[in-house]
């Protein structure tokens, strides 16, 4: 499956965690990467979407979108940092 530039898990990072989401710094627990969580990969289904570090492409996130719920795991993140709104 071939990924999509990180902008591609607005929509669905969005509607799971807020809009500010896909502007936080995030840092990979794997290599330590740190970056806006725009630059990773994204991976979307209809189910819902994954994103891989853009360094070592191990899996930063994985929002998974049922009928009922939004599961959401950033297990893949040492942190995040996510700006204040004015
Ligand atoms: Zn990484």
């Amino acid at each position: 499956m071939t990924h999509l530039d990180g902008n591609a898990l607005a929509g669905t990072f969005a509607d799971a965690l807020g809009s500010e989401f896909i502007d936080a710094l995030g840092q990979c627990a794997g290599c330590r990467h740190r970056a806006v969580l725009a630059k990773a990969h994204a991976y979307v289904t209809e189910m819902g979407a994954v994103a891989r570090c853009e360094e070592c492409n191990g899996v930063l996130a994985v929002i998974v979108q049922t009928e009922t719920e939004v599961l959401v795991n950033l297990s893949g993140l040492a942190n995040m940092s996510i700006a204040r709104g004015e």
